[in-house]
């Protein structure tokens, strides 16, 4: 059965603040008090990226961090086609009309060693979690990927400063060169890691794959297209196998996700 749809805020958030950080991503603070106190960290919110009526669909985005006293949350965006461009032009002042949050939340594991491995803006919900648990940051580490590094953000901005953290570009341009699916295993702690992923479909693939071999817990935030948000139009659905009869079902990632137990999926 379906869950219902969820309960959500709808709030016409001003924009504060919306510049470029890297090669076609963007930093954008919306002044929205309501969604910035209800909002987790890989909750999303379903943002018309225009005031008009074009484009008709909200798109979906995650939250970078929020100030609950002062009202505002920050995202992180790729522009990648007409909504994200819409976005991108948005001034000061402006407002968009945004619904949320959305979705479930990244939950804190309890394990000694937590290694978050973020792809590109994949880093955004991982981000959030690390601001949301100041007192947990030393069981965590931050693996960033990035293609190159007039793609990858000045990365001491955008996190907690006590988080170590350690970059990988595909072209060894910024950081140590490869995939940042190759540093897992060097931090991984025997029995007692639990890895996060966002990013790329390819990459937390491959951080599953990895998370297997160490029997180790993954959990991953999806990013699939979807339409609605809400479960109404099931664009979203993503193929799982249930345990332990490895049956294959469906799960719709607006309702049942964003945040998936990694080994269930059918990547
Ligand atoms: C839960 C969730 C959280 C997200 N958080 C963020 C975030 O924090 N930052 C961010 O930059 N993006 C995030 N995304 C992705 C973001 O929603 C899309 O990039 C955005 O909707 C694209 O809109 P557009 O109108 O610019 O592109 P469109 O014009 O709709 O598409 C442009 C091209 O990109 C492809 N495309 C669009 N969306 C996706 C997608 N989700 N997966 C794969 N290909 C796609 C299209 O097929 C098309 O080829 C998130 C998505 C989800 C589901």
């Amino acid at each position: 059965m379906m869950p219902a749809i969820p309960n959500f805020i709808r709030e016409v958030a001003v924009v504060q603040h919306n510049e470029p950080i890297a090669q076609d991503i963007y930093l954008m603070r919306l002044y929205a008090p309501r969604l910035a106190t209800a909002c987790g960290p890989a909750q999303f919110l379903q943002i018309l990226t225009d005031s008009g009526l074009s484009p008709f669909l909200r798109r979906p985005f995650s939250v970078l961090r929020a100030d609950r006293t002062a009202g505002w949350l920050d995202l992180i965006y790729d522009v990648i086609g007409t909504g994200t461009a819409r976005l991108s032009a948005a001034r000061c002042g402006d407002s968009r009309d945004i619904i949320g949050p959305l979705g479930n939340p990244f939950d804190l594991p309890k394990s000694k060693r937590v290694l978050l491995v973020a792809g590109g803006v994949g880093l955004v919900p991982l981000a959030f979690l690390a601001w949301e648990h100041p007192d947990r940051l030393s069981d965590m580490i931050y693996l960033m990927g990035a293609a190159t590094a007039a793609r990858l953000p000045d990365m001491s901005a955008l996190l907690p400063p006590d988080l170590p953290l350690y970059i990988t570009t595909d072209d060894g341009s910024a950081g140590q060169r490869g995939l940042v699916t190759e540093r897992i295993a060097e931090h991984a702690m025997p029995n007692h890691t639990t890895l996060l992923t966002c990013g790329p479909h390819r990459m937390m693939a491959r951080v599953a794959a990895i998370a297997a071999e160490l029997n180790a817990p993954c959990f991953a935030a999806l990013e699939n297209h979807m339409a609605c948000g809400f479960g109404a139009c099931v664009g979203c659905a993503v193929e799982y196998k249930t345990y332990p009869t490895e049956d294959r079902r469906y799960r719709y990632v607006c309702l049942e996700g964003p945040v998936v137990n990694a080994h269930e999926i059918v990547w």
